[in-house]
């Protein structure tokens, strides 16, 4: 039977909590269904954060070299990946690379560095560039992504000025161990915790495509419900060669959609974020997925080049969003298709009822 999600964005504008029953439905509905799903997520997306997207950007401390074995990671162990590999970027060069993120659009800066967790001196490293940082751009919010964090940790990056800890769940508990052995489950929603109760906003999300279960889906999803965390990131796996997962494509674009839409329905008011891997998983259906998610990264990734900022501008504006706190175009990136896009009209060379050629 079919559900009617218009319905249930109303039950859960009125209050009630999403059902594990009703999660499943969403992950196993139709591609029939799929705009009508997208419909009743979008009601809810709209109630909350009405037509803006917000932009996040990401600065890469300290890049590769990672002890731990997370088998979806580029930077783990034993990882053949070609990244870049580096130690911690001089504050400078790190608030350097912020100010490009925050000139194309980004109202939030994530600064992230690979490793188990920080030792203290790491913490007041970080609190160095957040200081230098929120001098040149006050407005700016920033969120720390350390790894797992000790006693107190939490509390110091918040005295230093960070709004936001992302550490992810990435999955579900169930499941965790077939991902990673360096460390466990229990070790993650700790970090979320400690972030939480330090008055930290906190960030936590999923890496879905690794083999899940829908049951193991609903299962990390109903955790960060219940976690309470503010902002959500849906990466869609990359990959990549040279780790465990190299191979792994077990997602279709339409599927990508029926997540973040569970996601939405699960946790309406939390920030939704299609992160990582959302160009080749979502692909051509990504605008869609605007309906739904109301917040994305700009540009780059940790290890791998996104979309190009400008295509991802274009995007959100010709969908017809509003990126937060710039009502107009933006500095410098003018939201008129350039001269590639509109510049001229190819005349067609090809005579009726030739072969269908390639688009060169
Ligand atoms: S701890 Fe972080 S950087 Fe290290 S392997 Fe896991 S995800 Fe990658």
């Amino acid at each position: 039977m079919s559900t009617d999600f218009l319905a249930l964005a109303d039950r859960q504008l009125s209050g009630e909590a999403l059902s594990r029953e009703d999660a499943l439905a969403i992950l196993g509905s139709s591609d029939a269904e799929l705009l009508d799903l997208v419909a009743g997520a979008g009601r809810l997306r709209r109630e909350h954060f009405a037509n803006t997207v917000k932009v996040n950007y990401l600065v890469n401390l300290k890049s590769g070299k990672c002890p731990e074995d997370c088998s979806y990671c580029s930077q783990r162990i034993g990882s053949t990946a070609e990244i870049l590999k580096y130690t911690w970027l001089e504050a400078d060069e790190a608030v350097r690379q912020a100010a490009m993120g925050i000139e194309a659009g980004a109202s939030r800066v994530c600064l992230v560095a690979s490793g188990r967790g920080p030792k203290d001196r790491d913490v007041e490293r970080v609190n160095d560039i957040v200081g230098q940082l929120k001098q040149e751009h006050p407005e700016i919010e920033v969120c720390a992504c350390l790894g797992i964090l000790q006693d107190g940790q939490a509390e110091a990056l918040k005295s230093g000025g960070v709004d936001a800890y992302n550490h992810n769940l990435n999955t579900s508990e169930t499941r965790y161990a077939e991902i990673c052995t360096t460390h466990d489950y229990e070790d993650r929603v700790t970090t979320v915790e400690r972030a939480k109760c330090s008055g930290l906003s906190a960030c936590s999300g999923l890496i879905v495509g690794m083999g899940e279960s829908h049951d193991e889906l609903v299962d990390a999803v109903f955790a960060l419900r219940a976690l309470g965390s503010d902002s959500i990131p849906v990466n869609f796996l990359m990959p990549f060669e040279g780790t465990p997962l190299e191979g792994t494509w077990l997602l279709t674009p339409a599927d990508c959609l029926r997540i973040l839409a569970m996601v939405r329905f699960a946790c309406p008011k939390a920030e939704l974020r299609m992160a990582g891997g959302r160009e080749m998983h979502l692909r051509s259906l990504q605008p869609l997925a605007l309906h739904v998610a109301n917040s994305l990264f700009l540009g780059d990734y940790l290890t791998s080049e996104g979309q190009a900022a400008r295509a991802d501008l274009e995007m959100i504006a010709d969908a017809g969003f509003r990126i937060v706190g710039h009502d107009g175009d933006l500095q410098g990136l003018s939201l008129t298709p350039d001269a590639d896009t509109i510049g001229h009209v190819a005349i067609r060379r090809r005579g009726a009822g030739s072969a269908v050629a390639a688009n060169t």
